[in-house]
């Protein structure tokens, strides 16, 4: 009957029931109780409340009076779910005669809620922000009313900051008790791919800033106990690093040196193994000394003014990981990452080297965009890697089945039975594709016999092999700043020579072309300061930061000339914004050869010296540059960017990075032009042309000579090999006179073959 609700006093009971929340009674006591008051001064059969999990959208029922009680905990609905998940989706109470004559209910086994047909529900709001459920229920068909809905309303609102710290308190706990499994009901994340590869590990989240998630976490239950153990761990740990960078130093010569030396130095200090040794000798088991003594490091890394020091959370995660591996029972533990998928937020150049060498699967990194010196290091290494922008990964418990979808850019956690099927289909694809690679020809020529140069763009010395391998017609574009991205000083004029030496004769035809310093943008190094600050891609960038700093120009112009002395030399200049920045670049290389001279070492005295268009003002001035350079590179990925104003790191802003856009080809047209008006050699690099849509214009424009990844140079070949140059040149015509994208697009998808 209604006059038995005696909902007056219901409210007063709520608002003193706040103060229970202090009382040392734990939360689900505290939330019991709530249902018991409510479902007592209303007399309904059921009340029950349900908490909002935000990371993972689900509501969760945390205490009942009158549903089975075996389901609090347990009982997980979406907003999308049952008249429960539509008050909160919608924000607002939901008042039914009869709930299950409604299109929204939803049966729940073994709830008990058979018999109970009046229904109502209030959402538990902070502002905007979703706490929770209120919901009552009664065995009589229209028992609520409006009012009841007004009371309940008062009620979830006088308990709703409360609650929110209940239901703080019981994610937190869950987070720590969840068996592993069904700590995510994340199942496909999507991202950004580098390469089109497929991966497969089990996750391990290396850097994340949520809350307590910085810290190196134990990933198993079962680690060897003795002191002896720890001391054989340390011992092993040691060895396996010294011999990592042996390995470095023969595999990356260019960038290994001494990566490693952090973590040994690191292994060896008191304040690290000496301080796990002294927890050990007071009863701690080693691997919770390794724990806390890691742990320790981080907060000091993480929390420090320096840089430079911050830097080093991930190597002291990175020890601490392989510390725990070699405590761990298993034989043959390497210590490495092999069958692991690493996720982190971010990673410096040198961080990616160590993952790589330590046979990391994949990588899955969270954040703003892709950074592209880091995907395109990925891509030398050979390492699968997706970007996301979707932070529910750094989240993921450690130990989940994760496979990396390059082809989609998907990252799938847990995959069921038939994904896992795909994924072997995926697998064979891959195979399939490397032995497409082995079939390469010589030369690559359109269908109608007219050659195309297909160059290689070298990041690493490593990729020199495979660019023999696959034939290259030379060398396009060696991006010397990789080697000093990785160090913490400069490398000396030495060291770069013996780096540029390896590259201009490892590489067995073609010419070589080295580009100075192409740092600033997003290639930052620690060690120079002025080219941080504020837009970066607008400030102390490549040859802008070389003509401020003539000592390190000069230093590697003589490096350069010396190691290109017995070849056919190229030396380029990157962002290059007008004819004077050239000139100034070209008298830097006059001044380098006296020095060279007056220093008696021999050099190439005749190297080719050209310039990147990249710039709109480049492209404005570009017979100028034509008549005074002896080549030119078109740089697509940076053109684009500064041409259309789009970053090319921010993944929000990708599907504005067009190459399709008509000022784009426009401008690449131009330059053709004007390479051909004045015989200046031309070649294009950068990821435009991965588009064979667009590769097809640009052979259909003329441009005969590309750069690229050598990985790609047997797709190339294949796709070229197909062109009808004739064809090609008509559609290139008139895909120039059509004036918007859509058009483009349109316009390349039925003509494209
Ligand atoms: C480019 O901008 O297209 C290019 C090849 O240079 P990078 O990607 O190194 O800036
Ligand atoms: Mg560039």
């Amino acid at each position: 009957m209604k006059t038995q609700k005696d909902d007056i006093e219901l409210i007063c009971s709520v608002g003193e029931l706040s103060d229970l929340f202090n009382e040392p009674r734990g939360v689900s006591a505290f939330l019991q109780k709530v249902v018991d008051t409510v479902s007592k001064h209303m007399h309904s059969d059921v009340c029950s409340i349900y908490l909002f999990n935000e990371k993972d959208r689900q509501l969760t029922l945390e205490a009942t009076r009158g549903l089975n009680p075996e389901l609090i905990g347990n009982l997980q609905l979406s907003l999308d779910e049952g008249l429960v998940g539509i008050t909160l989706k919608r924000l607002h109470s939901i008042l039914e005669q009869d709930g299950r004559e409604s299109d929204f209910y939803k049966a729940i086994d073994n709830s008990g809620e058979e018999t109970y047909k009046a229904f109502l529900a209030v959402p538990i709001l902070r502002g905007l922000t979703r706490i929770g459920v209120l919901a009552v229920q009664h065995h009589k068909v229209g028992y609520f009313d409006k009012k009841d809905s007004r009371v309940l309303k008062a009620i979830a609102s006088q308990l709703a900051t409360t609650l929110e710290n209940a239901r703080m308190l019981t994610n937190m706990s869950r987070e720590s008790t969840k068996p592993k499994q069904s700590q995510t009901d994340v199942h496909i994340v999507s991202g950004t791919a580098v390469g089109q590869g497929v991966a497969r590990g089990r996750s391990f989240t290396l850097e994340s800033n949520a809350p307590g998630k910085q810290y190196l976490r134990a990933s198993s239950d079962n680690y060897l106990e003795t002191h002896e153990d720890f001391k054989n761990a340390l011992a092993q740990t040691e060895k396996q690093l010294k011999e990592l960078q042996q390995h470095l130093d023969e595999e990356l010569s260019d960038m290994a040196s001494m990566i490693f030396s952090a973590h040994i130095l690191m292994l060896k200090d008191e304040s690290f193994s000496g301080e796990m040794e002294n927890l050990i000798q007071l009863g701690t088991k080693p691997h919770t000394s390794v724990l806390q003594v890691v742990n320790r490091f981080v907060d000091i890394f993480s929390t420090a003014d320096n840089s430079r020091l911050q830097e080093k959370v991930q190597d002291v995660k990175d020890l601490g990981h392989r510390l725990l591996l070699n405590l761990s029972p298993q034989e043959d533990q390497s210590g490495d990452y092999s069958g692991q998928v690493v996720i982190a937020q971010e990673l410096l150049p040198s961080e990616l080297i160590k993952l790589s060498a330590q046979k990391v699967e994949g990588l899955i990194l969270f954040g703003g965009g892709a950074s592209a010196h880091i995907s395109i290091l990925a891509a030398s290494l050979g390492i699968n890697l997706i970007y996301t922008d979707d932070e529910r990964v750094l989240d993921l418990p450690e130990d989940l089945d994760i496979i990396l979808d390059g082809n989609q850019g998907n990252i799938i956690i847990e995959p069921d039975e038939k994904t896992s099927l795909r994924f072997d289909e995926l697998l064979q694809t891959q195979a399939k594709m490397a032995q497409l690679e082995e079939q390469v020809d010589e030369e690559t020529r359109t269908a109608c016999g007219r050659r195309i140069d297909l160059l290689a763009s070298i990041n690493l010395l490593s990729d020199i092999k495979s660019a023999n391998r696959l034939k290259a017609d030379g060398i396009g574009l060696y991006r010397s700043e990789f080697p000093f991205l990785i160090r913490n000083d400069f490398p000396t004029e030495e060291e770069q020579f013996r780096v540029y030496h390896n590259v201009t004769h490892d590489i067995n035809r073609g010419f070589v072309t080295l580009r100075t310093l192409d740092i600033g943008g997003d290639k930052i190094l620690s060690y120079v300061p002025e080219a941080q600050g504020d837009n970066p891609f607008l400030g102390l960038r490549a040859l802008r930061f070389l003509l401020k700093n003539k000592k390190i120009f000069v230093g590697q112009l003589k490096a350069m000339l010396r190691a290109g002395e017995d070849c056919d030399l190229r030396i380029m200049f990157p962002l290059v914004s007008s004819l004077d920045d050239f000139l100034q670049a070209k008298t830097m290389v006059e001044k380098s050869m006296e020095f060279l001279d007056r220093d008696g070492l021999s050099y190439n005295a005749k190297p080719k010296l050209g310039v990147m268009i990249e710039l709109p003002s480049a492209v404005f001035m570009v017979n100028e540059l034509a008549m005074e350079a002896d080549f030119m590179s078109i740089g697509t990925n940076d053109l684009v960017q500064y041409l259309l104003g789009v970053d090319r790191t921010n993944s929000s802003v990708a599907s504005l990075f067009q190459g399709e856009h008509p000022a784009v080809l426009k401008a690449i047209n131009q330059v053709v032009q004007a390479s051909i008006t004045h015989n200046c050699h031309l070649s294009m690099c950068g990821n435009l042309t991965k588009d064979k849509r667009l590769l097809y214009i640009f052979v259909g424009m003329g441009i005969k000579s590309f750069s690229v990844a050598p990985q790609r140079i047997p797709m190339m070949q294949a796709f070229i090999g197909g062109i009808d140059f004739k064809k090609a040149q008509q559609d290139a015509e008139e895909v120039l006179k059509l004036t918007t994208t859509e058009d483009v697009i349109t316009f390349l998808e039925q003509r494209v073959p």
